[in-house]
């Protein structure tokens, strides 16, 4: 059996507060399997975005394993840590963190660019990536600006799954958009999870939210709990 992409074992993770530490995530474990979308809720301020900034790999735990794609990451250098997160993990923020001056389709081929594969086969999958999470195809060379709350999302959906990434990772992704958008976003994230297999994580404090999940865990104080 292949490991599940996305593992964390019993991380621990504080940060300075004056002359003490606050602990952020209090020795988390969690194991995400393949094609499974995992949700985990939460008050403002329990922790929530620490667990994807260390499933992502941006931060490192002072104590725990974080396992991705198989890859133990506690012994990796930076560089060897970035390429890995490249390839492995997508994104999608709170705010869609797209840049002002690319088109949509531009979005996706700057990953793609700073790869150097073919741009002819780039060209083409960016093009499936945006049909596929509902971009009309007459919107491709808008602007961030010019799409909406939820394209936007869609847009940075689609960039995240650029890739291929065996993790994907999406911090309070409707929390810009009305409660409708937000649930088409969260079921979009639910039929892709399905689709490319990726092992999913959302993180949101809406629990209204949290019906399309596979798995609900609970984020209280930093101690992650079944739902
Ligand atoms: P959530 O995403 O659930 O709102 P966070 O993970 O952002 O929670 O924060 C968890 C706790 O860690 C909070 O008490 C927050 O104030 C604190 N915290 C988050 N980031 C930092 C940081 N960079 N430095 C110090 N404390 C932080
Ligand atoms: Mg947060």
């Amino acid at each position: 059996m292949t490991p599940p992409p996305l593992v964390l074992d019993d991380v621990l993770l504080t940060y300075p507060d004056g002359d003490r530490r606050l602990t952020a995530l209090d020795r988390v474990s969690l194991a995400v399997p393949a094609g499974e979308f995992t949700a985990v809720a939460g008050p403002s301020g329990s922790g929530k975005s620490s667990l994807l900034a260390v499933a992502a790999t941006l931060l490192r735990p002072d104590t725990g394993r974080v396992v991705i794609a198989g890859r133990e990451t506690a012994g990796l250098s930076p560089r060897a840590l970035t390429s890995l997160r490249r390839e492995a993990v997508g994104i999608v923020f709170q705010q869609s963190n797209l840049l002002p001056s690319l088109t949509a389709v531009e979005q996706l081929l700057a990953v793609e660019h700073l790869r150097g594969g073919s741009p002819r086969a780039a060209r083409a999958r960016a093009g499936e990536l945006l049909e596929r999470v509902g971009l009309d195809a007459a919107k491709w060379r808008r602007r961030p600006h010019q799409l909406s709350g939820g394209e936007r999302q869609r847009v940075n959906i689609a960039r995240a799954l650029f890739p291929g990434p065996a993790v994907l990772l999406a911090d309070e992704p409707t929390s810009a958009l009305d409660h409708e958008c937000g649930e088409r976003v969260v079921d979009l994230l639910a039929s892709v999870t399905r689709e490319h297999r990726t092992a999913t994580v959302l993180v949101t404090h809406d629990r209204a939210l949290l019906a399309r999940a596979d798995r609900v865990l609970l984020m209280r104080d930093g101690v992650l709990s079944a739902g």
